[in-house]
C-alpha cells in the first residue's frame, strides 16, 4: 500500500498542504495565501495546483500516495464529505468538497472540520500524546475546539461537537459572525480583538494603535495590537485583557462538561504569550474548582502552524487502514 498521505489545511487566510509520512513527518510542503476566502471552485484548483508542485518539487510520485485529508475551518460533516456552512468563508453551504477533491485528485479524501484535524494531529505527534481525554484549543481568526476522547476524535452527531467559540457568555454582548450576540468568540478571537481595538481608536483613546492603522483602523490585526501591547500601550493591553480573559470563560465551559486531563492551545495569536494567557488563566482560576482545574494540564501546542496539516493528514492515513509507527 502507498504510505503517504497529504494533509490539507484550509484557513481563513491561508491555505497549507504538505506531503506526510506515518510518522508525522513533513516531507513536502507547500503554502497559499492567494486562494484563502475565494469561492469553492478558486479554493479546489488551488488545492490541486498545491498538490502538484509539491509532488514536482519532491520527486516524490503520486503512486506513493494513499489518500488525502482535509481540514475546513467552519462546520463539516465528515460522514457526508461536505462543508455545512462557514461563518468565516461565504458560498460553501452545504459544499460537497469531499467528492468534488476525489475526482480532481483521483484519491480517497476525507474532510473534518480544521479544529479536529489539529487535535489529531497534536494527539498523536505533538502535546498532546499520552493524554486520554484531550481538548486542543485554536485562537487565531476563531475561537474552537476539537476534541480527542480515548484515542478517538470525538465529532458530535452532526460534526460540530467543540464549537465552543459560539457558547454564549453574554447574552447582551457584540454580534458574532454567526450571525447570534455574545458568543465568546465575540470577544475572544482575531476579528474580536481587531473590532475592540477599532472600536477604542474611535473613541479617540490616546493609543499606538491610531499610529500603527492610519486613517482606516479596520485593518488592526491581532498582531498589530499584540506589538502595541508589547511596547506597553495600556488601550492594547486592556483589550488583549478582555480576549483572554473571555478566553478562558470559553475554557472553563469546557472543562466543566469534558473534564479533560489536558488542554493543548494552538492557533496564531496564542503565540502572543503572558497578556493573553494570564488573564486566560486567572478566569480558569476564578470559575474552575481548584480541584478539577489541578487534573487539567493546560499546555502550549508543539506542532503550532502544522498541527492541522499534520493531523488532516494522519487521519487520511488511518481512514485507508494505515497504522502509526
Ligand atoms: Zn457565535
Amino acid at each position: 500500500m502507498p504510505a503517504l498521505t497529504i494533509g490539507a489545511d484550509v484557513g481563513g487566510t491561508k491555505i497549507a498542504t504538505g506531503i506526510v509520512d506515518p510518522a508525522g513527518v513533513v516531507l513536502a510542503r507547500r503554502l497559499s495565501h492567494a486562494h484563502a476566502g475565494q469561492p469553492p471552485a478558486v479554493v479546489i484548483a488551488a488545492i490541486q495546483e498545491l498538490v502538484s508542485d509539491m509532488l514536482a518539487q519532491s520527486g516524490i510520485a503520486s503512486s506513493d500516495l494513499a489518500a488525502v485529508g482535509v481540514g475546513f475551518p467552519g462546520y463539516t460533516h465528515g460522514a457526508m464529505g461536505r462543508v455545512l456552512m462557514s461563518s468565516n468563508l461565504p458560498g460553501w453551504d452545504n459544499y460537497p468538497l469531499r467528492d468534488r477533491l476525489r475526482e480532481l485528485l483521483g484519491l480517497p479524501v476525507i474532510l473534518d472540520n480544521d479544529c479536529n484535524c489539529a487535535a489529531w494531529g497534536e494527539y498523536r505527534f505533538g502535546a498532546g500524546r499520552g493524554s486520554r481525554y484531550m481538548c486542543y484549543v485554536t485562537f487565531s481568526t476563531g475561537f474552537g475546539a476539537g476534541i480527542v476522547l480515548d484515542g478517538k476524535v470525538y465529532a458530535g452527531a452532526t460534526g460540530t461537537a467543540g464549537e465552543v467559540g459560539h457558547t454564549v457568555v453574554d447574552p447582551d454582548g457584540p454580534l458574532c459572525s454567526c450571525g447570534r450576540r455574545g458568543c465568546a468568540m465575540s470577544y475572544a478571537c482575531g476579528l474580536a480583538i481587531s473590532r475592540m481595538a477599532c472600536e477604542r481608536v474611535r473613541a479617540g483613546e490616546p493609543t499606538l494603535l491610531r499610529d500603527y492603522c492610519g486613517p482606516s483602523p479596520a485593518h488592526l490585526s491581532g498582531e498589530v495590537v499584540a506589538q502595541a501591547a508589547q511596547q506597553g500601550d495600556r488601550v492594547a493591553r486592556e483589550v488583549l485583557t478582555t480576549a483572554g480573559r473571555y478566553f478562558g470563560l470559553g475554557l472553563v465551559t469546557v472543562i466543566q462538561v469534558l473534564n479533560p486531563d489536558r488542554i493543548v492551545i494552538g492557533g496564531g495569536l496564542a503565540r502572543i504569550g503572558p497578556l493573553l494567557m494570564d488573564p486566560c488563566l486567572q478566569a480558569l482560576r476564578e470559575y474552575i474548582h481548584p480541584v478539577i482545574l489541578e487534573a487539567t494540564r493546560v499546555v502550549p501546542s508543539e506542532l503550532w502552524d502544522d498541527a492541522g496539516m499534520i493531523g488532516a493528514a494522519a487521519l487520511a492515513w488511518e481512514q485507508v487502514g494505515g497504522g502509526f509507527s
